[in-house]
């Protein structure tokens, strides 16, 4: 007997929302069918309904499950260059501590509805926990040294993890750490690594004012917090005249899907920029985490305006209270609350499947799909707004 679900409205996401719309699922999950029952509501033998609306999993494309033992242990608005500098630190603890911490977050991102995350990994640490959990995770094998003498050095022990991950079944890829923390010949050997193959690849992107700064004159906090970096020779940098992500995206395959992350202080020519330079190029916002560190979010608005492809990143408990996609869409919508609400929805959901390549079974109601089910209830059905008090409850998980 399939299970029959409803709500006020369900938003399969791919197709328009549809009023008291019914999904029927398989004992696995499956998408059976997906019912507009039209005007009248007729009494469905076994239909559970729900006050709220009904949207698939969410896809969280940005997290680093691997530094959540740092929940609360830096303070908030200090901007990136601290922040970055106090993680190198602070990172290493025990062991026991880290796993502890990664099972933990796992299972919080399991409660608030994520299904899928692309998560940026140094380390072997998450192994267990994303071999185990129901999470479907893709690994971002983060790729970073500015010192060209380490490059190749550093390359290898990237493949290196980027193979771990492969050998125990995990899906897994490079992806350059921020434009100015590779050097040019590691970004040459990441570009001639990544053109052989089709993976999504990802990186930080304009996260901070100074790293434009840097990028055009050589100056600014980022620059002043590499070039004191005890054991780190920044001289052979030249800045380019332009911003960073102009300066370093024709070191990127064009055919790959790319990921960028936060773009705090990206303006419309860095968009323009970026959308000639990428054929499949995604957005990541992380709105909680961008207000944790410096205080200030994307102008989101903009993106939405130029008909971009975004996607809805946590960031890591380093920077932010949650691990919550939906937590993030409340954060939008507060600030902006002239973006549609099934537009947001959709970067929490299909677009974020479609970028980690997930979306044969994930990201959207479509028969077939595995998707998993949340309610989000609470809602201003009014304004067709996300309010605080809106929560979001699994109703159907993914096995
Ligand atoms: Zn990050």
């Amino acid at each position: 007997m399939p299970r029959k679900i409803s709500a006020h409205y369900v938003f399969p996401i791919s197709s328009a929302p549809i009023k008291n719309g019914i999904i029927e699922l398989d004992d696995n999950g499956t998408i059976l069918n997906i019912i507009d029952p039209g005007k009248e509501l007729k009494e469905i033998a076994g239909l559970e309904f729900y006050s709220g609306i009904l949207v698939p999993g969410f896809v969280n494309t940005h997290c680093h499950i691997e530094l959540s033992h740092l929940k609360g242990r830096f303070a908030e608005h200090t901007g990136l260059p601290v922040f970055i500098s106090q993680i190198s630190k602070a990172r290493v603890a025990d062991e026991n501590i880290i796993l502890k911490a990664i099972k933990k977050a796992d299972l919080e991102m399991q409660n608030n509805g994520i299904v899928a995350v692309g998560d940026i990994s140094n380390t072997e640490y998450s192994f267990f926990a994303k071999k185990h959990s129901k999470i479907k995770y893709h690994t971002f094998v983060e790729v970073l040294s500015v010192s060209p003498e380490n490059a190749m050095a550093a390359f290898k022990s990237c493949k290196n993890l980027e193979n771990k991950f492969s050998d125990i079944g995990l899906s897994a890829s490079l992806a350059p750490h921020a434009p100015y923390s590779l050097s040019k010949k590691l970004f040459r050997l990441f570009n001639e690594e990544t053109k052989k193959n089709k993976k999504t690849v990802s990186m930080h992107n304009q996260e901070t004012a100074s790293e434009n700064e840097l990028f055009i004159n050589k100056s600014g906090d980022i620059f002043d917090s590499i070039k004191n970096m005890i054991g780190v020779d920044f001289s052979h940098f030249k800045p380019t005249g332009q911003n960073s992500l102009e300066s370093v995206s024709h070191s990127f395959p064009k055919e790959n899907k790319c990921l960028l992350v936060h773009n705090t202080f990206s303006k419309e020519n860095d968009i323009v920029t970026a959308n000639g330079c990428f054929n499949k190029l995604y957005w990541v916002f992380c709105p909680n985490a961008n207000l944790y560190i410096e205080n200030k979010l994307p102008d989101i608005p903009l993106f939405y305006k130029l008909k971009q492809k975004c996607t809805i990143g946590t960031d890591s408990l380093a920077s932010n209270h949650k691990l919550s996609v939906l937590d993030e869409l409340k954060t939008i919508h507060a600030h902006f609350p002239e973006l549609p609400m099934w537009e947001l929805l959709k970067w929490a959901s299909l677009n974020g499947a479609e970028a980690l390549q997930l979306s044969d079974k994930m990201g959207s109601f479509e028969i077939g799909k595995q998707p998993g089910v949340n309610l989000i209830s609470n809602i201003d059905f009014n304004k067709m707004l996300l309010i605080p008090e809106s929560k979001v409850k699994v109703l159907v998980d993914r096995t």
